[in-house]
């Protein structure tokens, strides 16, 4: 399946959550989902009650758009999840949370998870001092992650730094001066803001 290239607000009003698809927009009154919570469409306005199967399906297509993942890459993440000891739902998050797209977006380095990944696409950042272009790269903790130094004095990364927020959960440290942060932690399923139900995407792989 391709990647959505459409209006973003539309998913966050399909699913009937905030998604922080867009940057500083998503914590503004301007939000799609302030303004308009019912779904896109000419018959968005009803009221539909979902089935079991309905209520799995739209838990799953949520943290994908969250994440940013296409379906064949979350069936992938499920199966590696799945193999994993403990808690195939939290580790199917801890799998998202650990992707470099995630990292970098939520160190700061990018305003938002979707120019994160085309940020790192375009060969800005390095993972231990070696410079990737996978947005889907799996860190583990130790991982330190950085704007190459040729990066560092573009407009787009000046400006980032200059606004910097530190609004990184505690299994990150952020060095905004050194343009750079390291996982210091696995990330614990708190740390995840968007209120999901895992045990439904486990249960919709699952049949
Ligand atoms: Fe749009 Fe962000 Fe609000 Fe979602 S959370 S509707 S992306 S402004």
């Amino acid at each position: 399946m391709a990647r959505y290239n459409g209006p973003v607000c539309r998913l966050c009003r399909r699913e009937g959550t905030k998604l922080y698809l867009k940057s500083d927009r998503c914590y503004t009154d301007k939000c799609a989902i302030n303004r308009r919570n019912y779904s896109p469409g000419q018959h968005g306005q009803g009221k539909k009650k979902l089935t079991n199967h309905g209520v799995q399906l739209r838990e799953k297509q949520k943290v994908r758009r969250y994440y940013g993942v296409l379906e064949g890459q979350f069936v992938k993440y499920f199966e590696m999840a799945d193999k994993m000891s403990g808690i195939t739902g939290e580790n199917l998050l801890k799998i998202l949370e650990l992707r470099l797209d995630n990292v970098v977006y939520r160190l700061g380095l990018a305003s938002s998870r979707a120019e994160a990944r085309q940020l790192v696409v375009h060969g800005h950042y390095s993972v231990n001092g070696k410079k990737t272009d996978i947005p889907s790269m799996i860190l583990k903790t130790g991982d330190v992650i950085q704007v190459i130094e040729k990066s560092r004095n573009s407009i787009k990364f000046k400006d980032l730094i200059e606004n910097h927020k530190n609004t990184a959960p505690q299994w990150l440290q952020v060095d905004p001066e050194n343009f750079s942060g390291k996982i210091i932690a696995e990330p614990a399923r708190e740390d995840i803001e968007l209120p999901i139900e895992e045990h439904l995407i486990v249960e919709w792989y699952s049949k």
